[in-house]
């Protein structure tokens, strides 16, 4: 492609960019304009607005064609993205087609990505507990991975800025493993899982089944309704946005804020190609676009440049980065840019069915599961497997009559429908996976998009380490729902590939020394220190912890950082 390159400087010129619109680009972004810096925000997809752009929002399920259900015809155009969990006929406007964003799989990779402002805020499933000290300290300690530069204490007061601002809802529960924050009330528990927190309570000391923690507002405080935000209504219809604002996204809750101050503009369809590094003045000088419509380049400067594009789009940008200082990629003295590259466990899964309890139920969609917090190697190394694991449960009653109902037409079967069935129980594995060498993703050297871009090759795998952690949940869960009183346990390991968790990471990670990471303690490259990188692509290890929410903390901690540091005249 020729670089037809408008170079319009005055009007071209910011503070700062901030490369991506999603959870953490949206926070990038909130956080340097309400410290005064004028900043550009580059989105590759189209504009999204609060509400206005929410299509389906109160679509009732008789007005969609297929009642709101993947259609055919989109499952065969889209063989990769229908997978994605919560992927639907009402929501997939937040989704990217297969074939506009071609990858090349070396080994199975399921690459889920939303292009828009907002990204992926719009469609996450808003888990957002917080990392324990555990989980900075165990690679290092059981010798499976590199030291994290910061710790738990660093992070905390980042935690409760973010959680404040964004509303979480959780109980306090004390529990070292999965440290509390600033909580609004939960939903309520329903019956079987009280009565399966209780048997677990009498049968281990280590097993304890909370409440997870969910951006939902459950009680708005001044902050949220100052947002425009009010009372999540527990539609469960999170995916197609929420016109209430019930749950965070970008769009509803950090770029509006951002706007407000007048600091912001946001530029949609902007491709970001790669990030200009000056070898004159050693740092990087702005970004290099390509309009997503008419394929014009433009470059932006600015002094300093949070890249934010997600964790693999990110790792692409800087090693589509090149110039005679760094001509392996931004930053890569190490030669580590690309590798390490993790994500989370996903492939296991585990039911049961609960008799009693018909008398109970539960009021609304309660868009929340409980967590049995990480019991697995925290102080020792204790299995055969590294890492800890967290498991999501949660049971429901049965919304149709069971095969014992009188009547299966007619009256009879009409009245039946009208009771709630049986109560039955799942749990699923969100587990910490092995950094490694040899997962990971480069350009390919043949194959571009249609902006002349380098296409990426992804060449990432579970491993053995991750099987034998599936054993030992299905093992340990299905011993735990037994203790409780459930029966027909089934276990089941889906052999997903990787990718499909949606928490992909690494691969330009932090670390102590600039011989075996990307970028320092503040999310700098340890090589340009005016490019801050604090998406997923900074991940040193996995944790087993929902990570968005650090993004989110190390995101709000870097800015303030740089924003000081440009202040001393350091950036
Ligand atoms: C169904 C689903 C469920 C999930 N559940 C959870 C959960 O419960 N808890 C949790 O912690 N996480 C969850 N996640 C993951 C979560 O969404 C991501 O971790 C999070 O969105 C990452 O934030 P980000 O800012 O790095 O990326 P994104 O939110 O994806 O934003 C990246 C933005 O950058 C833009 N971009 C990419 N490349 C370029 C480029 N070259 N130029 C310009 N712009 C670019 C993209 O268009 C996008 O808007 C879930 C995700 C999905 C889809």
């Amino acid at each position: 492609m020729s670089l037809n390159i408008k170079d319009d400087t005055a009007s071209l010129t910011y503070d700062a960019i901030v490369i991506g619109s999603g959870i953490s680009g949206g926070w990038a972004a909130k956080e340097l304009c309400e410290q005064g810096l004028k900043t550009l925000v580059l989105e590759r997809g189209r504009n999204v607005e609060h509400n206005k752009d929410y299509p389906t929002a109160t679509t009732p399920p008789w007005e969609f064609r297929y009642r709101g259900r993947i259609n055919r015809q989109q499952q065969e155009e889209n063989p990769l993205i229908t997978k994605a969990a919560g992927y639907s006929d009402d929501c997939d406007h937040f989704f990217v087609k297969d074939a506009d964003h071609p990858y090349v799989q070396e080994k199975p990779f399921d690459w889920i990505r939303g292009y828009q402002v907002g990204g992926k805020s719009l469609t996450w499933g808003r888990a957002t507990q917080r990392w324990s000290e555990f989980e900075f300290t165990a690679p290092e300690r059981f010798g499976y991975g590199i030291g994290w530069p910061i710790g738990y204490d660093d992070v905390a007061p980042w935690y409760s800025h973010v959680e404040k601002f964004i509303g979480i809802c959780g109980n306090k529960d004390g529990l070292e493993a999965m440290p509390d924050g600033e909580f609004m009330k939960p939903f309520d528990m329903n019956a079987p899982l009280t009565h399966i927190k209780q048997k677990l309570n009498e049968n281990y000391t280590d097993r304890h089944l909370v409440h997870a923690r969910w951006a939902h507002l459950t009680d708005p405080q001044q902050v949220h309704l100052d947002q425009g935000r009010g009372k999540c209504q527990a539609r469960n219809m999170c995916m197609r946005g929420c016109p209430f604002g019930g749950y965070f996204s970008s769009v509803s809750s950090t770029l509006p804020w951002a706007k407000k101050t007048g600091n912001l503009t946001i530029r949609p369809h902007s491709v970001v190609h790669s990030i200009i590094y000056d070898e004159k003045l050693g740092k990087a000088s702005g970004v290099r676009v390509i309009d997503a419509n008419t394929k014009e380049v433009i470059e932006f400067k600015a002094r300093i440049i949070f890249l934010n594009a997600a964790a693999l789009n990110s790792n692409l940008v800087l090693l589509n980065s090149k110039s005679n200082r760094f001509p392996n990629g931004l930053g890569n003295d190490s030669g580590l840019l690309g590798k390490y590259i993790a994500f989370h466990n996903y492939r296991a899964s585990v039911n049961a069915d609960i008799d009693g309890f018909l008398d109970k139920y539960y009021f609304g969609r309660n868009p929340t599961d409980l967590i049995l917090v990480n019991f697995r190697n925290l102080h020792k190394q204790e299995t055969d497997f590294f890492g800890g694991y967290t498991t999501f449960m949660n049971a429901y009653r049965d919304q149709h009559p069971d095969e014992t109902s009188a009547g299966q037409i007619g009256g009879q079967y009409k009245d039946d429908l009208c009771e709630p069935g049986n109560w039955h129980v799942f749990a699923y594995l969100q587990g910490e996976t092995v950094p490694k060498e040899s997962n990971h993703v480069r350009l390919s050297e043949d194959k571009k998009d249609q902006w002349g871009i380098p296409l990426l090759v992804t060449s990432v795998s579970y491993d053995d380490n991750d099987e034998r952690m599936v054993k030992d949940f299905h093992t340990q869960t299905s011993e735990m729902l037994e203790k409780a009183g459930c029966k027909n346990i089934t276990t089941y390991n889906n052999k997903q590939a990787p990718g499909l968790d949606i928490h992909e990471m690494g691969g330009v990670r932090m670390g102590k020394d600039p011989k075996t990471s990307l970028l320092n303690q503040w999310n700098q490259l340890h090589h340009c220190k005016n490019v801050f990188v604090t998406d997923g692509a900074c991940m040193a290890s996995t944790g087993n912890q929902s990570p968005s929410i650090l993004y989110m903390a190390l995101t709000a901690r870097a800015a303030t950082y740089a924003v000081s540091e440009m202040k001393k005249g350091n950036l």
